[in-house]
């Protein structure tokens, strides 16, 4: 029997009030209100865009580092010093070398590491802070609504069905049960956020694929509040070392808020050889060492959060346009991978996308000829301009720090280009080495100070999902974790989830999958590295996950 959805036609749906989502509704708001004010034809209205939020609200799954670069904000709302949420500039810039007991600071920043110019923020308040001025130009943003499927029609795309609400864990409508909406638009615009899941079966049914594989880092991050005087506000410092090995790409960040607050995470590219990595357990060992623990001491753990991101670049990024959909921000690989910096880039792609999008409302045309447009300006923005001289730092790492450095420096005097143009990269996934019967190692528990295992870390992300609905980490052959994944790899889900959502259990003579869905932070890890390419993420009910609340 088909469903019968409620249909709700709009001009533009945007799926995700991230920054990218929310810089396009915002500039196309703009653009609207100063095309209606001197009367030009047709009249549009922002009241047809509409955004939505999977959140509680908006900004509740906004997570990064996060030092922001303000010239796509000061483009978007010149003058956003006096009201945006900003927190602190930064001050000082360090690069530290961490050997296991000792930390050196690099004597001149590289490039790459200095961060003068730029603020540390909280994304959360950030995008809430944006989200408000969306809403005040009129703007409808949907809360605790998820985009489930695209409509597909045509070549292209005619909007999206929203996730159905009130089913039971078996799929049973409940008392509350109410079918996801069938919105219709002109225009959609994909702004998920990494691995986003309707971008993904975008990208797969429509071949919008580059010639390089998208590759992925997970960050892990907490917020700690401090003894006075312990870090000061501005402070910036990356870490390269111990405890990652030259094997693998990744390291720490520690960004110092005002009120005495400090930001402290690691971040590990998904294409490591041990499948049994946990990057979890490798966060909090970094917080052991003396540099950091001297830091944190006597402070105390406010709140946790995981997040992957797009270390792709510009040889990854998903062709961006087709008859009736564009793709945004993280969605679409606007992240430069050398300086982990993508907000600036995600604000910037929505308001080219906006520019795009106000050309097509105008001419009544919404086809893959008109929205091209939007690739053609981000060839002419800045946005090329800093992805393109990274276009193959990401790849140069994929056999260590070492070769990395090595390609990287060349890359550096020749614009980019290095000694292989395109360099070829590879999913993250396939380097995963089998575990030829080693057992496993014991698992990380933390001392409940300074570290912490996985369960209190969750409690720490304000992460609340309905039990009773449809379990939405979908795995299609359980068959495969129990058999051939357990005996090769040891199962990596239970080690690379940095929510202890995945759980082998034992089942008679063997052991099954257990999956503790209520305990994901939604940082798409699981759909990512999984050696088999089988847990499928999909949207649970709205307003389920994490609270990023000043993260
Ligand atoms: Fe991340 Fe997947 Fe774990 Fe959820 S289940 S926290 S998306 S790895």
């Amino acid at each position: 029997m088909t469903t019968q959805r409620e249909q709700l036609e709009a001009d533009v749906l945007i799926v995700g009030a991230g920054p990218a989502g929310l810089s396009c509704a915002l500039h196309l708001a703009n653009r609207i209100k100063q095309h209606n004010a001197g009367g030009a034809k047709p009249e549009l209205s922002a009241e047809n865009i509409y955004v939505l939020e999977k959140g509680r609200e908006v900004g509740a799954h906004q997570l990064s580092g996060a030092i922001m670069n303000p010239k796509a904000l000061a483009e978007l709302f010149p003058g956003f010093e006096k009201s945006a949420p900003l927190d602190t500039p930064v001050t000082d810039s360090a690069a530290l070398v961490f050997t296991d007991k000792r930390s050196y600071r690099v004597p001149i920043t590289p490039a790459p590491f200095n961060n003068a110019g730029n603020y540390v923020i909280s994304l959360s308040k950030m995008t809430k802070w944006l989200g408000g001025l969306v809403e005040s130009a009129g703007v409808n943003v949907f809360k605790e609504f998820g985009g489930a499927e695209l409509i597909y029609e045509g070549n292209g795309v005619a909007g999206v069905i929203t996730e159905d609400k009130g089913l039971d864990k078996n799929g049973k409508p409940k008392g509350n049960y109410t079918p996801g909406y069938e919105l219709r638009a002109k225009i959609t615009v994909l702004a998920e956020g990494t691995r986003g899941s309707l971008t993904k079966k975008l990208v797969e049914t429509k071949h919008l694929e580059n010639i390089n594989p998208q590759t992925y880092g997970i960050g892990i991050k907490e917020l700690w509040d401090l003894q006075p005087g312990k870090i000061r506000p501005g402070y910036v410092a990356h870490t390269l070392g111990w405890p990652i090995s030259t094997r693998m790409y990744g390291g720490g960040w520690i960004y110092g808020l005002s009120n005495n607050r400090v930001s402290i995470g690691l971040v590990v590219a998904l294409e490591y050889e041990n499948p049994r990595f946990d990057p979890h357990a490798a966060f909090q060992t970094w917080k052991t060492h003396p540099f950091v623990r001297d830091i944190l001491e006597g402070g105390k753990l406010i709140r946790y959060g995981a997040k992957s991101l797009p270390y792709g670049g510009w040889y990854a990024m998903p062709r961006n346009y087709l008859d009736g959909a564009l793709i945004v921000g993280d969605s679409g690989s606007f992240l430069d991978s050398q300086r982990l910096k993508g907000v600036h880039l995600a604000m910037k792609s929505g308001m080219l996308a906006a520019e795009t999008i106000f050309e097509a409302l105008k001419n009544g045309d919404y086809s893959a000829e008109t929205l091209k447009l939007y690739k053609e300006k981000i060839d002419h923005s800045y946005i090329k301009d800093e992805l393109w001289k990274v276009r193959n730092f990401h790849q140069s790492f994929r056999h260590g720090l070492l070769e990395g450095f090595f390609y990287s420096g060349l890359q550096e005097m020749t614009g980019g280009a290095g000694l292989i143009d395109p360099m070829p990269a590879h999913a993250g996934h396939e380097a995963y080495r089998p575990i030829y019967g080693r057992p496993a190692p014991e698992r990380f528990r933390g001392d409940g100070k300074l570290t912490f295992d996985r369960l209190t870390d969750v409690y720490h992300s304000g992460t609340r999902h309905e039990e009773d609905q449809p379990n939405h980490l979908k795995v299609l052959d359980l068959n495969i974790c129990s058999t051939k994944c357990a005996e090769q790899f040891g199962n990596p889900c239970q080690y690379f989830c940095p929510a202890a959502v995945y759980e082998m259990v034992k089942e008679g003579d063997g052991q099954k999958l257990k999956i503790n869905f209520a305990n994901c932070v939604h940082c798409k890890t699981c759909d990512i590295a999984d050696p088999y390419q089988i847990i499928d993420w999909t949207v649970p009910e709205g307003g389920g996950g994490p609270n990023y609340e000043g993260m």
